[in-house]
């Protein structure tokens, strides 16, 4: 097979890829190795980073809304965030993205990418169907991008610092009903967070993301799974009975940076790249799609045409992200004192962060910073190491 732009994997930021590229004019593979409705992992999202990114939120997908989060610290205080969000059906949302993506003219081919060739002016791709040719190939497969190694890049820094996360879909009667979604933080899920995420009616997620421990966190999601239905016995008659669905397992690259993510003929994209989230992840896509397409358009697909995506992304979210992993640079040397300690501080007010990104990394700065100066020297510190 041949084509202008393939693209490898077909989740959030692999559909956004793809559907630019061919409004872009492009003609496009998207190839994953799962049969098509497999579930992906990612079913929350916060209206603020739809807003920012220019996203368009579907009703067609959405299960519940949600009024905020609360940050819950190891013994059980807590600060709440409103904030508009979304617990959203992953099925649905992957099959609306990927009618879009057929209504633009974008072929689903179901295989899996086993190799790796690029020469000048186009890339070629082994699968087990046979190979399949294109003038620019796109890696969205995740966090454990081979062909993007393959091909001698190093897409993500600090790839250490992955957040190994397991995740539940948990059912007991009227615990779906709640309207804020759960960060639980400190040494119960290392370097990042556990969290509770309600699904309407009996369903609710409750899941681990856990930096530093290896890619194994059962431990510390069953003994999540106890302390959850300790903090909830008061709410819930026999909690403690709560029955677990599924499970899923994979990587979260909350904290880890892109890195190289363009060369020749190809470009990485997403968590592949170290562009964690669903929403953001779909933004990178989506700005790689486009540069992709329109350098096939442009006749030019060599390593410095293809750059222009990193440029943007680097321009839009550089930032972002980096403030980002200092953020949680710094809340993985805090100890659970530190963090009770902080959430005492701004628990039983309201955490209102209005405007810009900025403005609101600003409020939440200073509102820290009135309980705790060590945590805000410490992000400072850790900003400045990048
Ligand atoms: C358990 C869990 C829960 C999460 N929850 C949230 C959340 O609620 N909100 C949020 O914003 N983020 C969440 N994240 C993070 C989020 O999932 C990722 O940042 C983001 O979804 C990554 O999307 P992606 O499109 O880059 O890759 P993925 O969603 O990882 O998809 C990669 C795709 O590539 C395909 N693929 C892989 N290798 C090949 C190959 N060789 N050939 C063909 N196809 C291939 C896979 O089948 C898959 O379809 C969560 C992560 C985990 C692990």
């Amino acid at each position: 097979m041949k084509c202008d732009v393939l693209v490898v994997g077909a989740s959030a930021a692999g559909m956004m890829a793809a559907i630019s590229a061919a409004r872009c004019g492009s003609d496009v593979i998207l190839l994953d190795r799962n049969p098509w409705g497999v579930d992906h992992s990612a079913n929350t999202f916060f209206n603020g980073m739809a807003s920012q990114t220019g996203f368009q939120v579907d009703d067609c997908y959405i299960k519940r809304s949600l009024r905020g989060m609360r940050i819950i610290s190891p013994s059980g205080y807590c600060a709440i965030i409103p904030a508009e969000g979304y617990f959203i059906d992953r099925r649905r949302f992957d099959d609306h993205y990927l009618n879009i993506a057929e209504k633009e003219g974008v072929m689903l081919v179901e295989g899996k990418a086993s190799g790796i060739l690029i020469r000048s002016g186009n890339s070629r791709i082994s699968t087990q169907q046979g190979d399949i040719q294109a003038k620019v190939t796109i890696d969205a497969s995740g966090v454990q991008p081979a062909l993007a190694r393959q091909a001698g890049l190093s897409p993500i820094r600090h790839p250490q610092d992955i957040a190994w996360a397991m995740e539940a879909t948990v059912q007991h009667p009227g615990l779906g009903e709640e309207d804020f979604f759960e960060y639980w933080i400190g040494s119960m899920a290392p370097g990042w967070k556990a969290t509770f995420s309600p699904a309407g009616e009996d369903l609710a997620t409750l899941g681990v993301f856990v930096r530093g421990h290896g890619m194994n966190v059962n431990p510390f999601f069953q003994s999540f799974l106890g302390r959850f239905k300790t903090y909830k016995a008061g709410v819930y008659r026999k909690i403690e009975q709560m029955k677990v669905l599924s499970i899923k397992q994979g990587g979260d690259p909350i904290a880890v940076l892109p890195g190289e993510i363009v060369s020749d003929s190809f470009m990485v994209t997403g968590g592949a790249a170290g562009q964690s989230g669903l929403i953001y992840g779909m933004r990178a896509g989506s700005i790689c799609g486009t540069v992709a397409g329109e350098s096939v358009s442009a006749g030019e697909v060599s390593k410095a045409s293809l750059s222009r995506y990193e440029r943007l992304w680097r321009s839009e979210f550089g930032r972002i992200y980096r403030l980002g992993r200092a953020s949680l640079e710094t809340l993985r040397n805090m100890s659970d004192r530190d963090i009770d300690e902080l959430v005492r501080g701004i628990s039983g007010k309201e955490l209102i962060l209005r405007g810009s990104l900025c403005r609101k990394a600003l409020d939440a700065g200073i509102k820290t910073t009135r309980v705790q100066p060590k945590a805000v020297l410490d992000l400072v510190i850790n900003i400045a190491k990048g």
